[in-house]
């Protein structure tokens, strides 16, 4: 099962291309599960019309791809607490960028993940940092709080190559049963990276980490 959960649209300042093209791109790619994630402060009180787009995305592919609804929740700073309202339509959400020093804090975070019913996810985050700054075992949180924890193959987060070469850190991830996601982090075609997303899925597959959530 090759999933890609993160991935930005139009609906996204930073994002080129329709959902349609992102789709379809995965499609081709022999992606089974594709996540659209645009950014929660660009879409703001456009969520309806995104949500409204995004089912009409998972019946027009149906049978050729399972497509779910996400949501890229910033932290940089802490997202309106608006939020939380006319959500009920999305399958899951990530919050981006928690090991930054300009983020919310963590357990703040912890506060807002209560907030969702949806299956809540740390995208793009170096959690093994978060350890020794917060002098907890992230592992143990993101366990008993149920989030699951995204491997980013954008090429711009250096702890994921990390993560590649760091079998203590791989072990951790496994025995503390988190559930693991991988994404893409696509915000136009002409830079997407297939083999990197496969290389990703088939280390998922390779370590025996858990699913991010039933997708
Ligand atoms: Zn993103």
């Amino acid at each position: 099962m090759i999933m890609d959960l993160h991935n930005h649209t139009i609906y996204s300042y930073d994002g080129q291309n329709s959902p349609e093209q992102i789709i379809e791109n995965a499609i081709n790619n022999g992606v089974d599960v594709i996540g659209i994630t645009d950014h929660q402060f660009s879409i703001g009180e456009g969520i309806g019309d995104y949500i409204k787009k995004l089912t009409e995305c998972k019946a027009k592919y149906s049978g050729q791809i399972k497509v779910l609804a996400g949501l890229e929740i910033g932290t940089r700073p802490k997202p309106d607490d608006l939020l939380t309202h006319d959500i009920a339509g999305l399958d899951y959400v990530l919050f981006e960028s928690l090991d930054d020093y300009r983020a919310m804090d963590f357990y703040e975070f912890v506060s807002w993940r209560h907030r969702f019913d949806c299956p809540v996810g740390l995208a793009h985050c170096d959690i093994f940092a978060m350890s020794d700054m917060y002098g907890v075992d992230m592992t143990e949180v993101l366990k008993s709080e149920n989030i699951f924890w995204e491997l980013n193959t954008s090429g711009h987060y250096s702890c994921y190559y990390d993560f590649l070469t760091n079998k203590r850190k791989r072990d951790a991830i496994r025995n503390a049963g988190i559930g693991v996601s991988v994404g893409s982090d696509t915000h136009a075609l002409f830079e997407y990276r297939a083999a990197q997303l496969i290389r990703a899925n088939e280390l998922v597959e390779a370590e025996g980490f858990k699913k991010p959530f039933n997708v």
